[in-house]
């Protein structure tokens, strides 16, 4: 391993605050155009194992540890204020990584800066308890960090991930390893190099990148990791769980979804539709939380299509800087299995969207497509095809759009769309999700506002408050001053 002092995004991994390079490297390819344009470490279990030594080192006693919460939250406010300041070149850095739109790399890079200034507000306000107990006893229960945490994030929003994951592990305590997505992993080193820059002591935040098989592995098998992160397919969060459960570790999951957007007859369409769009054609549809099928109402259908047929047929998708309604899709292979599911849908294509004329050959461009009526068994129904397919899927009565809803191995949002209070609270209530928009849908909703799956979306709450308790243990000290 040849160790540097930071000075570039792509020199290699990031352990205890300096760059360590590797004899193999990742190409990096602009999915805008095909193009590779610079390239990653390809780092393995030696790199995973120097990481997680560094993090160790930091937990057990390093200057990260003698931080108090107070400071702690200081260093990731000052973190949230740099991605602010250099909001401009990250987004850039991250729409060229990604092929997304540069305006939504720039709303990624404010919601990036948020969870730091979030979670840095948060650090020092878990309180604990104390808990009323026999007579002459005195019991506390405090939060405590776990240690050395794993995060494996992917491509889709890699300086989100990078802030959602991290930022409330180390408003806790926790020294951290982060294994980014092969695909894109720009921005996470640059976020790392302004953490050193601001102050970050070193292995508090250590970033290794690499392949899945082989980095992300070597980080989820590893002994001396005390808790593990991971956002990903439902594949390899099978994986990810039974190597936590070898190690009698915990871990959250957040896997994806199949998430509903449900518009009863009585709904404000002027307000819902363009909501509707939005939620699948956001990130081209690459987001764990996308608004993948909608539950429209029968006696509302035929309306209902034609406005969202209008609405889908003008969605072009177009290179980061031109900026269109959406942007490439990550890598040929997404590309491909977008396709995948476009060739062998049963469901009548309803309307189809563009690719821009000016979008350079070579790029990963899938046009928007709409179905509908889908069949509930189809895979358009069931699958998660993360590109900007949308299907529609009619249903006759409430007791029917909750039946359908929740007709899916996923549970990760749902958004219901009706004027009338008492049906969407009984909609809240049966549903089977994580987190529930009544007239709206966030696609995975604010900093702020707890967030996660049940079943094949995953498990474990992330954002806002929730987060803390996942990233702290309950130590309860009971005293006998009797
Ligand atoms: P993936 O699960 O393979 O990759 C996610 C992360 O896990 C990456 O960092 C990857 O390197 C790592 N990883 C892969 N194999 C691993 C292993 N054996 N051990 C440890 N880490 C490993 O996801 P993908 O292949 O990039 O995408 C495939 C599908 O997953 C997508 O089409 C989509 O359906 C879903 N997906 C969901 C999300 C989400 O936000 N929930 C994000 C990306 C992809």
């Amino acid at each position: 391993m040849n160790v540097q002092t930071p000075v570039n995004a792509a020199k290699g991994c990031l352990i205890a605050n300096r760059w360590v390079s590797t004899a193999a490297t990742i190409p990096v390819v602009s999915p805008s155009d095909g193009q590779r344009f610079t390239e990653i470490a390809d780092g393995g279990a030696a790199e995973v194992e120097a990481g997680i030594a560094a993090a160790r080192k930091a937990f057990d006693g390093g200057d990260w540890s003698k931080l108090t919460a107070t400071e702690r939250g200081r260093l990731l406010s000052k973190l949230g204020e740099a991605v602010t300041l250099h909001g401009e070149e990250l987004a850039t850095l991250e729409a060229r990584d990604t092929g997304k739109p540069l305006s939504q790399a720039r709303a990624d890079m404010v919601a990036c800066a948020r969870y730091f200034e979030y979670y840095g507000g948060a650090a020092d306000k878990l309180h604990g308890e104390t808990i009323p107990f026999l007579s002459g006893y005195q019991v506390q229960a405090w939060y405590e960090p776990y240690g050395v945490t794993g995060h494996i994030i992917p491509w889709n929003y890699p300086a989100q991930m990078f802030g959602r994951s991290l930022a409330p592990a180390l408003a806790m305590g926790n020294a951290t390893v982060l294994k980014p997505a092969e695909e894109a992993s720009l921005t996470p080193l640059r976020l790392a190099e302004l953490a050193v820059e601001v102050g970050f002591p070193p292995g508090a935040i250590n970033v290794i990148t690499g392949r899945g098989e082989t980095a992300g592995a070597a980080l989820a098998a590893a002994r001396q990791v005390d808790f593990l992160s991971f956002t990903g397919s439902p594949e390899v969060g099978v994986l990810i769980q039974t190597a936590a459960a070898r190690n009698h570790i915990g871990c959250t999951l957040e896997l994806g979804g199949k998430s509903p957007q449900i518009v009863f007859d009585d709904a404000d369409l002027d307000k819902a539709l363009p909501v509707l769009v939005g939620a699948i054609v956001q990130n081209g549809g690459q987001t764990c939380s996308a608004g993948s099928r909608a539950l429209i109402q029968r006696s509302i259908w035929d309306r209902t299509i034609d406005l969202i047929k209008g609405r889908f047929a003008t969605l072009t998708a177009a290179s980061s800087e031109e900026d269109g309604d959406l942007g490439a899709l990550i890598s040929e292979t997404q590309k491909a299995r977008v396709e995948g599911f476009i060739a062998e849908a049963e469901a009548p294509l309803i309307a189809r969207g563009q690719v821009s004329a000016s979008a350079p050959d070579g790029g990963f461009y899938v046009a928007p497509a709409l179905y509908g009526p889908v069949a509930e068994q189809d895979a358009l129904a069931r699958e998660e095809v993360f590109g900007p397919v949308l299907s529609l899927i009619p249903f006759e009565d409430e007791a029917d759009a909750v039946r359908i809803a929740n007709d899916t191995d996923y549970g990760l949002v749902a958004g219901v769309w009706s004027e009338n209070g008492a049906r969407q609270m009984r909609m809240a209530k049966a549903l089977r999700c994580g987190q529930v928009f009544l007239n709206g849908y966030g696609a995975g909703g604010g900093i702020e506002l707890p967030f996660g799956g049940v079943r094949k979306s995953g498990h474990g709450r992330e954002k806002g408050f929730a987060a803390l308790y996942e990233f702290s243990q309950l130590k309860t000290v009971v005293q006998n001053h009797g």
